[in-house]
């Protein structure tokens, strides 16, 4: 079959390329149990529980879900019902670990969900003994960090409501205001404006914004204050935005105005890179070069993107010893930072799409510092 890497291919075709690529990598069948692999494959967002949902996907033979009978009716009005996979539901008192076994009495080389349960893990491979158990996401992680246009779609669509998000923070940024305060209204924003759940919501302000992953404390900000904002959500659709933009509040710091500038210029270069045949590796070290020839190398703590998709964070990772070279419809994020711990920090992220012949960033906002009245 030809594959399409940007048409708009849907789960039954997701199903038919997983099957081939699972007899492409000598797998006998994957376990998919709820979350983001069950959901590219069928389009069921099944509640993860600890009864046993699990989408028995076999390299020879039909595809069947098995759900808990009290999941049965969600199931059925899930894309799932519409697209011929066969649902098999099991009792409170059956054994649905049995039941998957039975599905596959030949099966040596089993797959399982990434994200499986260790307990879920465990008892598979108990019913399954002579099994050996591999990991799907190897199989799954190549069809899913190429995007359809469908999917381009909804993740140009995040990026817009994040946008939206970031166009209002000088509403809500104010010396006196506590980063919880900030990040509540922020929160409220992201809902408002187009996705149906937060994922996350940093307010690093001062020495906060120098750790990476912080997320909100009670530290009031104060004039002068630096602060990294980072958010994103997921849309009804399922896919995720992330963006990230350093505001000031009052009048900067001079050392920190010295290195923003460093850090536009390097997130620019590394965006510049982006094109079909560039590897990942080449589009982190264009932003770091750039970093590390500034003398600030030291600061630069962490790779400088990862793919986005219906998980905020999944393949393709833009940093070194990654040879992957980029393919249109691969989707990431283009976040370099500089970090002075206990003082402040800067990050720029966009999401940005490899094209045919370049680059399409989903995040455009700018990337001029933005000062706020104190
Ligand atoms: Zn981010
Ligand atoms: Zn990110």
């Amino acid at each position: 079959m030809p594959e399409d890497k940007t048409g708009d291919t849907g789960t039954a075709d997701r199903m038919t390329q997983a099957r081939r690529r699972t007899a492409e990598a000598g797998l006998d069948a994957l376990l998919i149990s709820p979350g983001s692999d069950l959901r590219y494959l069928t389009g069921y967002d099944a509640l993860p529980l600890e009864r046993l949902t699990c989408l028995v996907l076999p390299a020879e033979g039909d595809p069947v879900l098995v759900v808990p009978a009290l999941e049965r009716p969600a199931a059925e009005q899930s894309p799932v019902g519409s697209i011929g996979v066969q649902i098999e539901s099991w009792n409170e008192t059956d054994d649905p670990y049995a039941l998957v076994a039975s599905l596959l009495p030949d099966a040596r080389r089993i797959a399982v969900d990434n994200h499986m349960w260790a307990e879920k893990v465990l008892r598979l491979r108990a019913v399954m003994p002579d099994g050996q158990q591999k990991l799907a996401g190897d199989v799954l992680k190549e069809l899913r960090m190429r995007k359809s246009s469908a999917e381009l779609q909804a993740l140009r669509d995040a990026g817009a409501a994040i946008d939206r998000v970031h166009a209002r923070i000088p509403e809500w940024l104010r010396a006196g205001r506590t980063e919880r305060a900030v990040g509540a209204d922020i929160a409220e924003a992201i809902r408002a404006e187009g996705h149906a759940t937060v994922d996350f919501v940093i307010v690093g302000s001062g020495p906060n914004g120098a750790s990476p992953h912080h997320e909100l404390s009670d530290r009031e900000i104060r004039a002068g204050d630096p602060v990294v904002v980072d958010i994103g959500g997921t849309t009804a659709a399922g896919y995720c935005s992330d963006s990230t933009r350093t505001y000031v509040v009052g009048e900067p710091p001079e050392d920190f105005l010295a290195y923003y500038e460093v850090l536009e210029r390097a997130q620019a270069a590394s965006v510049d890179a982006v094109r079909p045949g560039v590897t990942c590796a080449a589009v982190d070290a264009a932003a770091r070069d750039i970093i590390t020839d500034a003398g600030y190398g030291e600061r630069f703590l962490h790779r400088t993107g990862h793919g986005i998709g219906l998980e905020t964070h999944e393949d393709p990772y833009i940093v070194a010893g990654n040879d992957l070279p980029l393919e249109p419809g691969m989707v990431f994020s283009v976040e370099p930072g500089i970090y002075f711990a206990g003082q402040h920090g800067a990050r720029i992220e966009d999401i940005v799409a490899c094209t045919a012949d370049g680059v399409e960033p989903f995040n455009l906002r700018s990337h001029e510092l933005v000062i706020i009245d104190a």
